[in-house]
């Protein structure tokens, strides 16, 4: 049986294993196609590809570029990309760079609410100098004891109008679709339901999302719950999109699902393996 995980993060972002653990601990769980899709970074695949053909398992090619859409942040997954692709690199590359000025606003924001040194704590916790992400902050504050665990310090900082959160500019959606079409791989629409949309916000992303190009969008994945994979499946058949399945994990013991542990997608979907 093939089993797939299109969706999920190594230390070349804000994972907590490295390309080549992270495949072999899929590998290990039964994952038979596993896509690697670091945040707004292609680094990792050399070393996931190699490890996959020790393995025997498949690699995609992937990446998850974070949006800004109408205000909102969303993050578009991207199968099959090439990740030598100019246009692609370039993209992220400019994505990248914001990321930066970002964290030193964070960490100012932070000392303002009486925390120090966090700039440094994110940067020590990050394998790659250019992906210091929000992820490495909640890490920091959870290990100074600021909150208890990852979900609560999301609650307490780095959100809404919390202690550490900044708003920020990413890609534009047309970017994103854009960078992913142009290195012939497919735009998937990742964790729909984390978005704060309200309907008529969801049908105009999706138009939109699907006039671009957009191929897929993630029905079954780590932070969805059971009655959301059954309303994803029916807007992905509404609106013509692929069903895609990824756990987004991070790291044993931190991600909502780990790899392999993914149920499968509702009974009408058509999903976008198919076209692999
Ligand atoms: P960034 O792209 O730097 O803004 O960081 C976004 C990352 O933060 C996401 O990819 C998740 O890994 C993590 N994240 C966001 N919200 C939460 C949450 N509530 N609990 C745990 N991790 C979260
Ligand atoms: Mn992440
Ligand atoms: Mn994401
Ligand atoms: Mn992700």
């Amino acid at each position: 049986m093939s089993r797939f995980d299109l969706h999920s993060h190594s230390t070349c972002s804000d994972g907590l294993l490295k390309p080549g653990e992270l495949v072999a601990r899929a590998a290990q769980r039964g994952v038979t196609t596993l896509a690697l899709t670091d945040h707004d970074e292609v680094s990792g695949l050399v070393e996931a590809r190699a490890a996959a053909e020790q393995q025997g398992m498949v690699l995609i090619d992937g990446v998850e570029i974070s949006v800004t859409w109408n205000g909102h942040t969303l993050h578009v997954v991207g199968l099959h990309i090439d990740p030598e692709n100019h246009e692609l690199a370039a993209g992220l590359n400019q994505v990248r760079s914001g990321r930066r000025r970002r964290a030193e606003a964070m960490a100012a924001s932070l000392e303002q609410a009486g925390i120090a040194g966090s700039l440094e704590g994110a940067r020590a916790r990050a394998s790659n100098p250019e992906l210091v992400s929000r992820t490495h902050f909640a890490r920091f504050l959870v290990e100074r004891g600021y909150a208890r665990d990852l979900q609560s310090v999301f609650r307490k900082y780095l959100t809404g109008d919390k202690p550490g959160h900044v708003p920020h500019q990413w890609a534009s959606l047309e970017q994103a679709v854009g960078w992913i079409k142009v290195s012939g791989g497919m735009p998937v629409l990742a964790h729909p339901g984390r978005y704060k949309l309200d309907n008529a916000q969801c049908g105009a992303l999706l138009t939109q999302f699907k006039d671009l190009g957009g191929a897929g969008v993630e029905v079954v994945t780590g932070s969805h719950t059971a009655q959301q994979f059954a309303t994803w499946g029916r807007h992905a058949r509404h609106y013509g999109l692929l069903a895609s399945a990824g756990s987004d994990f991070h790291g044993p013991g931190e991600s909502y699902r780990d790899l392999g542990e993914l149920p499968a997608l509702p009974n009408g979907c058509v999903p976008i393996w198919g076209q692999f």
